[in-house]
């Protein structure tokens, strides 16, 4: 097996990666890195959830001098949620070297991103924004020697291969170019092959799932009588090891005290929690001396235990596709699991939608029922796609959050957080703006409840937001 150390990265970045906690390069890291390390152009056919923003963020932190004020790489992504999750990304892999990330997307002031393109040694930007600040001059790319193509099929799809061609022609011709592209449709390729100088191709298939092992059930309970149901549901299942899914951190911790109030040994995790006590009570479930574990989706990623014998949905999952990444968790190394979804009686269009993506009906919860195990899928995770034919019709909320400036955030922190913690679309997410204690955003007005009740109480760069309807 390669470690990081064997592809050339030197001693900074492997400090980055132990601070991020990567133990191991993924099979795209472990193809692109060396070429792209040598100065090659490079095309990478991956999905995202491959670790395809390590593969070309690495190299590119190797060859940014922090000792020059030029933007030396430049990173283009189709849609907003995309860029502000590789700028996160990208300035962990970089801290340690000193690399100022910027991020440019719509939707955001653009002043404060000139100011920020002043000092930044990397721009990652959506293609439109790009553009714009090229045009006023604030963007210069005469020293842009790495230049990476994110996602360049969902580019073609949204109508911006045009512009990127502009903005690559813009950038020296001596530059080392990267594409990736989960599909390689003839635009892409013809792309490639204007602007990529003898590419190494690399392809990646992300890993695909199959949930085969799990007896899955359901059972209708109202919201207020779910503690009590759960209580029921443990002790008649009687679990070697559990985890219990909720939708927020608030309800985790509720959930948390009901059940250990109740004498159960129960723990909670979710991503509120400082990193200390996140990794005690990880580590007291895989050794396997907490039975039962009260988790948040986030929090839960990547938890890989062959031991888990039940999951129980105490809420009903987003999507199928967390559904499917939920029950997983369970029924893992062949071993049987069985799997418990409380619905409310309003959420039966949820389940339904879960049921299609499985391909079967989910038989009603009673003690010592069985079914046959049926296969679920688990996707690898995609970015959702922007919603291009929203049109700028639907009502919009304007929402304050206690966390400024003065406190050391930007709008993509604020824009990160919304999109990871209530599920929104990048997109949705409208005119922040940044004041010195408080920011403003707007959302849609049907989500506006969700946005508040799941971002407020998280803790950004030791902030902790709170947000509120703005009074107009
Ligand atoms: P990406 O495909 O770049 O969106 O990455 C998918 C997820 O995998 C991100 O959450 C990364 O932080 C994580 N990741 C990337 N490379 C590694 C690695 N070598 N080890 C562990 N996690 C990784």
């Amino acid at each position: 097996m390669t470690n990081f150390a064997d592809l050339g990265l030197s001693e900074t970045t492997l400090q980055a990666l132990r601070d991020v906690g990567y133990e191991k390069p993924s099979p795209i890291q472990e193809q692109a890195i060396p070429p792209l390390l040598e100065g090659r152009d490079v095309i990478g056919q991956a999905q995202t959830g491959t670790g395809k923003t390590a593969a070309f963020g690495l190299p590119m932190v190797e060859q940014v001098d922090p000792a020059v004020s030029e933007i030396q790489a430049l990173v283009l992504t189709p849609t907003r949620e995309l860029c502000i999750q590789v700028t996160q990304a990208l300035r962990s892999y970089g801290k340690p070297k000193g690399i100022d990330v910027v991020a440019v997307f719509g939707g955001a002031p653009i002043r404060t991103q000139q100011t920020q393109l002043r000092s930044g040694h990397v721009v990652v930007g959506t293609v439109g924004r790009v553009l714009d600040l090229i045009s006023r001059n604030s963007l210069v790319l005469h020293d842009t020697r790495y230049v990476v193509l994110d996602e360049a099929d969902e580019m073609l799809d949204l109508g911006f291969l045009e512009d990127v061609e502009r903005i690559l022609k813009l950038t020296p011709n001596g530059r080392q170019t990267a594409l990736f592209s989960a599909t390689m449709p003839p635009p892409i390729r013809k792309l490639a092959d204007r602007y990529l100088y003898d590419p190494e191709l690399i392809k990646v298939e992300a890993e695909t799932l199959t949930i085969d092992t799990v007896e899955q059930f359901q059972l209708e309970v109202k919201q207020a009588d779910k503690p009590a149901k759960l209580v029921e549901v443990l002790k008649a299942e009687r679990p070697d090891q559990a985890i219990v899914f909720v939708r927020t951190k608030v309800r985790c911790d509720q959930l948390n005290r009901t059940l250990g109030d109740k004498g159960l040994n129960v723990k909670a995790l979710h991503g509120d929690m400082s990193q200390g006590a996140r990794d005690g009570v990880m580590l007291a479930f895989k050794g396997g001396r907490l039975p039962i574990l009260v988790a948040t989706d986030v929090a839960a990623r990547g938890l890989d235990i062959s031991t888990v014998t039940h999951v129980v949905n105490y809420d009903v999952p987003t999507s199928p596709d967390v559904y499917a990444h939920r029950i997983g968790r369970t029924g893992r190394m062949g071993k049987k699991g069985r799997a418990i979804t409380f619905a409310e009686p309003r959420q039966s269009k949820e389940m339904e939608a879960i049921e299609k993506h499985i391909g079967t009906s989910i038989a009603p919860w009673t003690p010592d029922a069985r079914v046959e195990p049926a296969p679920v899928r688990e996707r690898p995770r995609r970015h959702t796609k922007p919603r291009v034919s929203r049109n700028g019709d639907e009502p919009y909320v304007t929402l304050l959050s206690r966390g400024g400036a003065a406190d050391g955030l930007d709008v993509s922190d604020l824009v990160h957080v919304v999109t990871e913690k209530a599920k929104l679309d990048g997109e949705a997410v409208r005119d922040v703006q940044m004041l010195q204690r408080f920011a403003i955003l707007s959302v849609p007005a049907d989500q506006a409840e969700r946005v508040v009740a799941e971002v407020s109480g998280t803790t950004v760069k030791g902030t902790r937001l709170e947000l509120e309807p703005a009074r107009t």
